[in-house]
């Protein structure tokens, strides 16, 4: 098809920077973590120094800065007080926050970059994407500009606004642009069989694809509950939908040099993924 030929010559990565390492999740704190975001941006840099063929889109998860508010103005079911509205531009000005940071610190290890506010490229219905503009990700793309995207707040046409998570912006980018891979950096080294932050038993499933995902769901049966088991299969439910067949890799992003590698095509702890 002609979308996929426009983009064979180089190497399309969608990376998403998770909320969990680029912010004080774990601690619910509205802060950035610097350490990790501009570590990231140097590794990013050398990883592009290296292939100059290949070309990123960046996708950051917010943490706090989105969940807390959607939770504490009650954004998550339609928008109708004035209470609500004036929740609507606070948790957007903290997700551009997010990004604007990222773009910060990317430029300042030298990279063209350029934030996309979800709300400029999509539209929702009932908290279902009912467009999503592409066009401005395959300008920058075209112009050699890295484009960040945030997960944030984004017109609702019955909900007035309704939240949009960094996945849609993955789900819409990888349908749209067919890149060859997903990496997401989160703040463990993959996906286990249970929580690995509350269950010491938990194992690293190092390879997930449709041949044993009936075993890795059994797996995760046999360490933990029923629910867990149920959660699991919930998680990667919407993550095969999310990744529409392209193949992705989860690693934690606070191993020194595992984003670096994983561009670079190198072996790292991490989940593979190819559902
Ligand atoms: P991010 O914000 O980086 O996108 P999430 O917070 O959505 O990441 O997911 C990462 C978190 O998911 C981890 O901190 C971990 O505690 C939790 N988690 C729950 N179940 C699992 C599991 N089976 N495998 C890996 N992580 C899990």
């Amino acid at each position: 098809m002609k979308e996929q030929s426009r983009w064979n010559k180089v190497s399309l990565v969608i990376l998403k920077l998770g909320g969990s390492s680029i912010t004080k999740k774990a601690d619910n704190k509205f802060e950035i973590d610097y350490d990790t975001l501009n570590r990231s941006a140097q590794e990013i840099k050398s990883v592009l120094e290296k292939d100059t063929e290949l070309q990123l889109i960046v996708v950051c998860g917010v943490g706090p800065f989105g969940h807390t508010n959607v939770t504490k103005y009650d954004l998550n079911h339609g928008i109708e007080t004035e209470e609500q509205e004036k929740g609507v531009g606070i948790t957007n000005a903290d997700c551009d926050f997010v990004g604007s940071e990222t773009v910060k610190a990317l430029e300042k290890v030298g990279l063209k970059v350029k934030l996309i506010s979800g709300y400029e490229v999509c539209e929702q219905k009932s908290k279902k994407v009912l467009s999503f503009d592409i066009e401005p990700y395959k300008k920058a793309l075209d112009e050699k500009i890295i484009p960040i995207t945030t997960g944030i707040m984004v017109p609702d046409e019955d909900f007035k606004w309704s939240p949009m998570s960094g996945d849609t912006v993955i789900a819409q980018t990888a349908k749209q642009l067919s890149p060859t891979k997903v990496v997401m950096g989160t703040d463990v080294d993959g996906i286990f069989t249970a929580d690995p932050k509350h269950n010491p038993n938990a194992k690293l499933i190092e390879k997930i694809t449709n041949e044993n995902l009936g075993e890795v769901l059994e797996q995760c049966g046999e360490s933990a509950s029923v629910d867990v088991t149920g959660g699991m299969k919930g998680k990667l439910e919407k993550l095969a939908a999310t990744l529409n067949g392209v193949p992705a890799e989860i690693f934690s992003l606070f191993v020194e040099k595992n984003l670096e590698n994983t561009l670079l095509g190198k072996e790292i702890k991490s989940t593979k993924i190819k559902l």
